[in-house]
């Protein structure tokens, strides 16, 4: 394969990447790092097809031309990954940007010969190479993926390559033209940075696409106000611990929060303040659960905690640390909130041992706790007998369906 095939395939390979990128923009406006890489990668393919023609053209202004396309690109990209992590984009991109275009602009005009000109190319590259691999590490952290890897791979190789283009810019300038003719060498100057190229380009594509679909999962789980799992994902989760601990023969119990007088709350502070308590009794209740345990929104003023390895003996414990948790300090206006709590545990030997049944006897026990006077806890009674509410007697409640 000769330089001009290689760049040709590689323009039809990145237009397709910038179709997609350029779709993703629209779909998913105002995000703008996919602006960015669908740029840059219009600006590499045209870049590494003016620099490829003006080599077998011998016209000058063409791989000038496309040196600045290819830099350009190449800022653009460091950009988009900024963007994508939520960094500041910082002035280094303009700064290498505008150097280059000056010191390339003064080799042309000093009529200065392929080695100078590709040692600046190369070196500007690199740097901006470098850069973008800062980005990337900082933006991953400890979030490996597929895509990331994929990315730095190519990082790497475009790296590696740029380092030995400089190397033998340097150490083989007289005779490097004649050699750029040999097959070794075009892999070398073509296809092995056309192949990062294209590599780069997709593990950034894949990058965005990993992204989505963390989103897309994340979304379909939680709850969006207070981050919490949805009331979906906390029935999944429960039946599947259910089911853990049937198995393992393991305790497992299950919590339903409600939050006393909340509309008042709302009446006092309005509705937006209301909000932002509703996430800070959230963010209380996920504090002093264990990372082991299920909390999620059931609905409103609602909350669901699954309990896995806990048994009925340690409910009162896992009662006391939750109401301790809202009760002990104010919120937002000042506010002093409590909760009540309805405990159901799964008993190792008698009862329907299901998810429904368990869910039907926290709503219970809730519904005692609110009875009682609030701000306290009970344990639906198992067949057993053997438990009750803060040491009280739970009244009888209608029957309730089960959630
Ligand atoms: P109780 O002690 O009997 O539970 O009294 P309560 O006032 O908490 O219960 P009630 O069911 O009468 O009212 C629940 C309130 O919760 C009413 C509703 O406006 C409020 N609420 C439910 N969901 C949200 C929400 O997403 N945001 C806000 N700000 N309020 C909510
Ligand atoms: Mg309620
Ligand atoms: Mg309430």
């Amino acid at each position: 394969m000769d330089a001009l095939t290689a760049a040709v395939a590689l323009v039809i390979a990145q237009s397709c990447i910038a179709l997609v990128m350029t779709g993703a923009h629209f779909a998913t406006r105002p995000e703008r790092c996919t602006a960015y890489w669908a740029l840059s990668t219009i600006l590499v393919a045209a870049g590494v097809l003016l620099v490829v023609l003006g080599n077998s053209t011998g016209h000058a202004a063409l791989p000038w031309l496309g040196n600045s396309c290819l830099v350009a690109g190449a800022i653009l990209q460091l950009w988009g990954i900024q963007v994508f992590y939520g960094a500041r984009r910082g002035v280094s991109g303009w700064v290498i940007g505008g150097t280059f275009a000056i010191a390339l602009t003064l080799l042309h005009l000093l009529d200065a010969s392929i080695y100078n000109r590709m040692l600046l190319l190369s070196a500007t590259l690199m740097l901006l190479l470098l850069l973008s691999c800062r980005a990337l590490l900082m933006g991953i952290g400890s979030r490996w993926s597929f895509g990331s890897v994929l990315t730095l791979g190519a990082l790497a190789l475009l790296m590696l390559n740029n380092l030995v283009r400089i190397g033998a810019s340097i150490a083989l300038a007289p005779d490097f033209l004649p050699m750029t003719r040999s097959p070794g060498v075009v892999s070398i100057l073509y296809l092995v940075p056309l192949g990062g190229i294209f590599l780069y380009t997709t593990g950034l594509l894949l990058l965005y696409f990993e992204r989505l679909v963390e989103r897309k999962n994340h979304l379909a789980m939680h709850d969006d106000l207070t981050g919490l799992l949805n009331r979906r994902a906390i029935v999944a989760g429960g039946h599947r611990e259910v089911e853990v601990a049937i198995r393992n023969r393991k305790p497992l119990t299950v919590a339903f929060v409600d939050i006393d007088f909340f509309k008042q709350v709302n009446d006092n502070l309005g509705h937006e303040a209301g909000d932002r308590v509703l996430a800070d009794v959230a963010r209380r209740l996920e504090e002093v659960c264990r990372t082991v345990d299920l909390v999620g929104r059931q609905g409103g003023e609602e909350f669901c905690l699954v309990f896995p390895g806990a048994g009925a003996d340690c409910a009162p414990i896992l009662g006391e640390r939750l109401l301790t948790a809202i009760r002990d300090r104010p919120f937002e206006g000042k506010r002093q909130l409590t909760i009540s709590v309805g405990f159901a545990s799964l008993s190792a030997t008698t009862g329907e041992r299901s998810w429904a049944n368990l869910v039907h006897g926290a709503d219970l026990a809730l519904y005692q706790a609110k009875q009682l006077g609030r701000d306290r806890f009970c344990l639906a009674a198992q067949a057993e007998g053997a438990d009750g509410c803060d040491g009280a007697t739970p009244p009888a409640r209608p029957p309730t369906s089960a959630r």
